[in-house]
């Protein structure tokens, strides 16, 4: 770990030991766990167990179902830890603490609570959340799933893509259009779909750059009947529940950026400092220590950003335009610290199983999912420019 303290930011004591309990585990128990993924590719079950005995499922969830009741900034915290050794353990905590568990903390009915929360928080169930269509990523509002109301039915016929494990998800949550004139404003509802359902099928599974154990699902709905109770919230407010969830991924992503661009810059520091060429360490030279200077910087500036908008958020205020700044920022600077620490590495960084080449493939990801860069500067534009219309 780094001996600096230039990129600490002032955390309360609360936060602190928790962050330090997250630490502690991270560094105990993932480090074999870390290894079986890279070998199998798979997130194996044990690791749930482990997670869930730990009391890292279900972070999020009210206390009344099981969950840890961790606020954003509490759960952004822990997978700043999670992500300094392994992407994978980022992914296996939202399964659990993500996008679709919290919709249904925030907008289920009793019964979908008592349905889902705890079966997430004992560690059993696994969500998904499917939004994403072959000609709707960047736009979800142009999306073509349509769920029409049959008696007291929902017929769900569609297709989604690029779903986080979706085929692993036990209950995903899918966006669909229910009202084709209104759309996003009013005509797009969103729907628990349970595992098994007849019509529901996984026709595909994309492995990315990154870890294989990101799996990227297809899903094709076809006379796919949900019961009425599947609605999540009201009929017609499924793309503000989608855009609510967006807006935490968007800061999980952003504090998941800020710990592996620490580890990475940990990383480099350590071989800068016991690695010769001609006759001196690479820390000795100008050209290096700048690159590790420009990404401490850049570290501090990404942490802070990211919990000045977490304490924001806490305190009740609008932070949609700054959680996009913050998914911008530090995934822009993930990306640029990555290809430093690359470089600083020469050919250990692109060897095969080394971890820097782990994280150099991981974190591109972060520039895409969840609203892409560019998508990020139009919200942050359009929030700049309130009062002249953009028609695009
Ligand atoms: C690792 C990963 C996990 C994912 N997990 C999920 C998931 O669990 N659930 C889910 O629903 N989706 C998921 N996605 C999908 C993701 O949200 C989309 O890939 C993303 O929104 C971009 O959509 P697209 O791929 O269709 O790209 P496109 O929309 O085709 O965009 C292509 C490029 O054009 C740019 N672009 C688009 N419109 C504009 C514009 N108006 N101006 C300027 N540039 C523009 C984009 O920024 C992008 O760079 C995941 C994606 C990845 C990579």
């Amino acid at each position: 770990m780094m001996e600096t303290t230039a990129l600490e930011i002032e955390l309360s004591d609360e936060l602190e030991a928790m962050r330090d309990a997250v630490r502690n585990f991270v560094r105990k128990e993932l480090g074999p766990w870390a290894q079986e993924i890279d070998k199998t590719g798979e997130i194996p079950d044990g690791l749930f167990e482990l997670m869930q005995k730990n009391g890292y499922c279900g972070m999020r969830l009210p206390t009344e179902y099981g969950g840890g009741g961790l606020s954003l900034f509490q759960y952004c915290i822990a997978l700043e830890e999670f992500s300094r050794l392994h992407r994978a353990f980022t992914i296996a905590a939202n399964y659990s603490s993500g996008m679709t568990p919290m919709a249904i903390t925030r907008h289920g009915t009793p019964e979908q609570k008592e349905k889902y929360l705890r079966g997430f928080a004992q560690g059993k169930l696994k969500s998904g959340f499917a939004l994403t269509e072959p000609e709707a990523g960047s736009d979800p509002a142009g999306m073509r799933t349509r769920a029409e109301k049959r008696g007291d039915k929902w017929v769900l016929n569609g297709r989604k893509h690029y779903i986080s494990g979706g085929h692993v998800a036990d209950v995903i949550m899918v966006m669909a259009v229910t009202d084709p004139e209104k759309r996003a404003r009013g005509g797009i509802t969103a729907f628990l779909l349970d595992r098994g359902t007849p019509g529901f099928t996984v026709t595909r599974v994309d492995t990315t750059i990154a870890t294989d154990a990101i799996k990227l699902a297809e899903l094709t709905f076809e006379d796919c009947e949900l019961p009425a109770s599947a609605v999540v919230g009201e009929v017609g407010a499924g793309f503000k529940v989608a855009m609510r969830s967006l807006n935490d991924g968007r800061l999980s992503v952003s504090c998941s950026c800020v710990g592996a661009a620490e580890s990475l810059l940990d990383m480099a520091t350590e071989h800068s400092k016991n690695r010769r060429t001609f006759g001196k360490l690479l820390a000795e030279r100008q050209a290096i220590q700048w690159m590790l200077a420009d990404s401490a910087m850049e570290i501090a500036a990404a942490r802070a950003l990211a919990y000045d908008t977490l304490r924001r958020l806490e305190a009740g205020k609008d932070v949609a335009s700054a959680g996009s700044m913050c998914k911008l920022f530090c995934s822009e600077m993930v990306g640029r610290v990555v290809d430093r620490v690359v470089q600083i590495h020469g050919g250990m960084g692109v060897i095969r199983g080394f971890p820097v080449e782990r994280f150099y493939r991981d974190v591109r990801h972060y520039r895409v999912g969840e609203g892409a860069s560019e998508i990020q500067r139009i919200v942050i534009a359009r929030d700049l420019l309130r009062g002249i219309k953009i028609t695009d």
